[in-house]
Order: C-alpha cells, then structure tokens, then sequence
C-alpha cells in the first residue's frame, strides 16, 4: 500500500465531478487500499479519490472510535436516496484539501445511501451522527464541492484567498 499525495485548495482537479466506476478491478481495489492508508496517515475520517487526483467516485470513511477500534467502509458510486428534511446537524468540519481550517457546517441528520461494495454488490444504508455528516462531505467531493461552498461568501473568499496566497508562496520559494 502506498501513500499517496493530497490535492490541497486551490487545486482546481479539486473542482472536477468524478465518473462513476463500472466495475471493481484491481486497480479499483489498490487505489481503495492506497486512499485508506493515505486516510489513516494523514489521520483524517474520510478521503475521495479525488483527493488523491482521481476523478472516480469512490470515497473511503473510518468515523470509529479509538475505544472500539477501526470501522472501515468502502463506497462506490453513493447516491443519497434519502435525507431528513427536518433534522439537521452542525459539525465543526474540515477537509484534509483544506489543512487547518474548520468551520461549522449544517446538513441533513439523517441520509440513505445506496452504493456499490468492493465486491460490485449494491447496498443501502442508513446513516446518522458523524458518519452521515462525514458521508455527505466526502460525496460532495465527487461533484468537485468542497465544505466552505456551505460557508457565507465572505468566509470562503477568506479562506481561498489564504491558500492562494500560500500555493503562490510555495510555487515562489520552491521547484517549477
Ligand atoms: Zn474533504
């Protein structure tokens, strides 16, 4: 398994909308291995594929506990068939594309999701807490939306334009 780099804001492959898989192969199942370790590494909860610069949708999510251990889940092309439209929850989100900052952002407490396993077989579940809120922020990545999109505008200018300005320093400072 390898860890692979992470696409940081402004990235603009950050804003691209994933393809969807038709089916899992080996090289399906690798970049699957490669983004939890990379997940697992950075540390973070969740991670898509194109974090790491591949424009699948696939994303990855551990929300366990240190307490109960590890709680890997492996999703393929997610579609959220439900939400509740009258519970909602806040959580104070981050994004390992958006090192440092976190924010409060509201969504739906509450999701069905149907998606494809990584043995091709297509499955729903039901999702509250954390992992609702983590599976929403890493399908947003699929359609190129990142989490300050949920902020007011101000905010997002703010942030965007700090990571301008640190990926402008970067490039001054360092290789071409
Ligand atoms: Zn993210």
């Amino acid at each position: 398994m390898t860890i692979l780099p992470i696409l940081v804001l402004p990235d603009p492959r950050l804003r691209l909308i994933s393809e969807p898989v038709a089916t899992v192969t080996d090289e399906i199942r690798t970049l699957v291995a490669d983004m939890f370790e990379t997940m697992y590494d950075a540390p973070g909860i969740g991670l898509a594929a194109i974090q790491v610069g591949v424009a699948k949708r696939v994303l990855v999510v551990d929300v366990g506990s240190r307490e109960e251990g590890r709680d890997p889940l492996t999703v393929i092309n997610p579609e959220i068939v439900w939400a509740s439209d009258d519970a909602f929850r806040v959580h104070q989100e981050g994004c390992l594309s958006i090192p440092e900052y976190y924010e409060e952002v509201e969504r739906p407490a509450r999701i069905r999701l149907r998606y494809m396993d990584l043995e091709g077989e297509t499955r729903e579940i039901e999702a509250d807490g954390l992992l609702a809120t983590c599976l929403q922020h890493e399908i947003d990545h699929l359609n190129g939306v990142l989490f300050i999109d949920h902020l007011s505008r101000l905010k997002r200018e703010r942030v965007n334009r700090k990571f301008v300005k640190a990926a402008r320093a970067v490039g001054r400072g360092g290789e071409a």
